[in-house]
């Protein structure tokens, strides 16, 4: 195995548990606890990402060395892993839970490659100070969907975290999949996540909330030090990293909130729901992070979620995901407010928020309905081709394909036939979608784009495939089986997701009946 070059700044620099006992309890004046990997019965790698790999500076010979293989199920460290868990809190469903911390995720260290520095994490590598209840294990299932799913953001060019590898434990995890007092016996996986920083808001909301003031702002130093380097080096500022200026954090929140806005208007472009945006599940970086209960809108539905423990709110439903950014984003704010003069600079960065998302957006849609600039009028035509996608059952993606090869000369609704998911809907609504094609052919004949120009940016702006929910039940399904084909079809699939490709069809298709209500394809709980 080629040596691999560690510098664990987190570990180093923050201080750290002066417990060394693996056991659930409060951890207090400090940012991390070491703790051990548990060892599993019998490591085998089902899948990785040679992308990442390659990042990294691995090759795929390194990937398969059985000492890389250990490290990645958590039996083994590599020279200069140093593994511990962080400390967090975080507002859960709208209200403080206090503290929460990696209860089953185990940081391997900082690994430098190329100048660059990349957090490894094993998710489901067992027990941690912050475990609470809980066994510190994920199962098959969730860690290939949180595989799959951050490669797929990764093309579709969404900020997100990433995935080295999915590793087979040989152990069993007990799980309750849908808490209704029926645990099952299932397969345990890890997943090796990887990003510059796993940090989320919720680092910073536990040590304000418990008044730790001094240690609020060594973090906040630490982290535009470390994960923000480049953007400081724009700044008129310069950083003091125990006493970060006030002029300095405002700045910094304001780029927080930018971020955090193209995030979630990336996630309406593509039709992802995140499904628990929790503010421990926002990256302080602006990535997509925490896989869990996520889904793919296939018909287009704003109060659509994906999680069933969230059925009864909705309150992380497609429609509501940049409502709650803001939310999230105003418990930051709170924080933060706790080392600053007055609040004016974050409530300047909250406003910015909501301009730099509007501007996201419009630019996604832009780009999704191939406008050529954007008019007044074009929010109203294109909310009401919305109205009509959700009351008539029209899958997104296939809507939006299918779009931009319309006839303009005459407009026809049944050229996007493919998208409705009943006939019902279909005829019910067929006037209605003819009327607003008509409009929407006469709004793009204003333009003097050619037709090959403009159904070229409307292709770079809608995916032809994504991560249905289906796509990863079925994936789950043969890997369960001990077949990691399908893992390896959508993994190459996804990675050109603008892009016809020849053969994969039928991966385009809607979801199919037998999957509108299973477990797992429209329906999946948290923590699993
Ligand atoms: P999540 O809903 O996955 O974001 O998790 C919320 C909190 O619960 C975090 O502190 C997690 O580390 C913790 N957690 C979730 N699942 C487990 C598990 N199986 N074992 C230990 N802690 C967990
Ligand atoms: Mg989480």
């Amino acid at each position: 195995m080629r040596t691999l070059n560690f510098d664990n700044r987190f570990y180093r620099e923050l201080p750290g548990d002066a417990i060394t006992d693996n056991y659930t309890r409060q951890v207090k004046d400090a940012l991390w606890s070491s703790v051990m990997p548990t060892p599993v019965k019998a490591p085998s790698l089902m899948a990785y990402s040679s992308d990442v790999a390659e990042m990294l500076g691995l090759s795929d010979a390194d990937m398969h060395d059985p000492d890389m293989v250990n490290a990645l199920g958590g039996n083994q460290l590599l020279p200069g892993m140093q593994p511990y868990a962080t400390c967090y809190g975080g507002h859960q469903f709208g209200n403080w839970a206090g503290q929460l911390g990696d209860g089953r995720a185990i940081y391997l260290g900082e690994l430098v490659h190329n100048n660059q520095r990349f957090e490894l994490q094993l998710k489901g590598a067992g027990e941690t100070p912050y475990s609470r209840r809980a066994d510190g294990r994920a199962v098959l299932r969730s860690s290939l969907r949180e595989f799959l799913c951050s490669e797929a953001m990764y093309y579709l060019g969404v900020p997100t975290t990433r995935a080295l590898s999915l590793v087979c434990t040989g152990d069993q995890v007990v799980r309750d999949m849908f808490y209704d007092g029926n645990p099952q016996m299932e397969q345990g996986a890890i997943v090796c996540r990887v990003a510059p920083s796993f940090t989320r808001f919720g680092h910073f909301e536990l040590l304000a909330s418990r008044g730790n003031l001094a240690l609020l702002k060594q973090m906040i130093g630490f982290t535009i030090d470390r994960d923000f380097s480049d953007w400081l080096q724009q700044q008129n500022h310069t950083l003091s990293k125990d006493e970060p200026s006030t002029a300095l954090i405002e700045a910094w929140f304001t780029e927080i909130c930018e971020r955090t806005a193209r995030m979630i208007a990336h996630w309406m472009r593509v039709g992802f729901v995140h499904g628990v945006m929790n503010t421990d599940n926002m990256s302080i970086i602006g990535l997509t992070i925490d896989y869990g209960p996520y889904g793919w809108v296939d018909n287009f539905d704003p109060g659509w979620t994906p999680n069933t423990t969230d059925a009864q709110g909705r309150r992380y439903c497609f429609g509501r995901q940049h409502d709650i950014g803001r939310w999230n984003l105003e418990r930051l704010a709170d924080a933060l407010s706790t080392i600053l003069p007055d609040a004016v600079g974050l409530n300047h960065a909250l406003d910015q928020y909501e301009t730099v998302y509007t501007q996201s957006l419009i630019d996604a849609l832009v780009g999704k309905f191939g406008l050529d600039t954007w008019q007044d009028d074009d929010g109203e035509l294109i909310n009401r081709c919305f109205e009509l996608m959700t009351r008539a059952e029209v899958d997104m993606t296939l809507f939006f394909t299918h779009l931009s090869h319309i006839n303009l000369a005459s407009p026809n609704i049944a050229d996007l036939k493919i998208a409705f998911y009943t006939e019902q809907g279909y005829t019910n609504f067929e006037s209605d979608f003819n009327a607003w094609l008509a409009q929407y052919a006469k709004r793009i004949l204003q333009s003097t784009e050619s037709i090959a120009a403009r159904q070229a940016r409307m292709a770079s702006h809608n995916p032809r495939y994504v991560l249905r929910n289906y796509l990863a039940q079925e994936a789950i399904d043969l890997a369960e089986q001990g077949d990691s084909s399908m893992i390896e079809t959508l993994l190459k699939l996804l990675k050109n997701p603008y892009t016809q490709q020849a053969g994969m069809e039928k991966f385009e298709d809607k979801r199919p009946d037998w999957a509108r209500h299973k477990a797992g394809c429209s329906m999946l709980s948290c923590s699993s």
